[in-house]
Order: C-alpha cells, then sequence, then structure tokens
C-alpha cells in the first residue's frame, strides 16, 4: 500500500496519528506526515484514512490504483 497525504487540506487534527502512530505524525507545522508506510497493518491504515475529516489521506494499492478514498 501506498501513502500519501495532500498536506494543503489537512487540518492537523491528529485523528490518523492516535490511530496509527507509527505510520502518522505531526509534524513541526502541525501538519501530518508519513513516517513509516509499514507501521501499521493496512486495515488500521484503512481506519485511519476513513477517520479524517477531510479525506486528505489518499490510499493505493500496489498497482498504483486509488483505494481511498
Ligand atoms: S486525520 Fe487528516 S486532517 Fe487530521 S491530522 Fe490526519 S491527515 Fe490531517
Amino acid at each position: 500500500m501506498k501513502i500519501e497525504i495532500d498536506r494543503d487540506e489537512c487540518i492537523g487534527c491528529g485523528n490518523c496519528t492516535d490511530i496509527a502512530p507509527g505510520v502518522f505524525e505531526l509534524d513541526d507545522e502541525g501538519l501530518s506526515r508519513v513516517v513509516n508506510p509499514a507501521g501499521a497493518d493496512e486495515s488500521t491504515i484503512r481506519e485511519a484514512a476513513e477517520s479524517c475529516p477531510v479525506d486528505c489521506i489518499h490510499l493505493y494499492d500496489d498497482a498504483g490504483n486509488k483505494i481511498y478514498p
């Protein structure tokens, strides 16, 4: 799975970092970034993406197809 965050859209709510702290962290700007795409299982990463109020976490499968949102 590939994870991309549209940081222009991120509001720094912390939902993703709460659900998958091994994958996401809030940086010095208070915006989420990916620290380790393998830091949680795929269902947890998907749950984190679904928790994002602005849907700015984009998930792709290994073939590059978008799987969320
Ligand atoms: S859940 Fe979305 S808006 Fe909230 S910190 Fe994570 S990426 Fe940003």
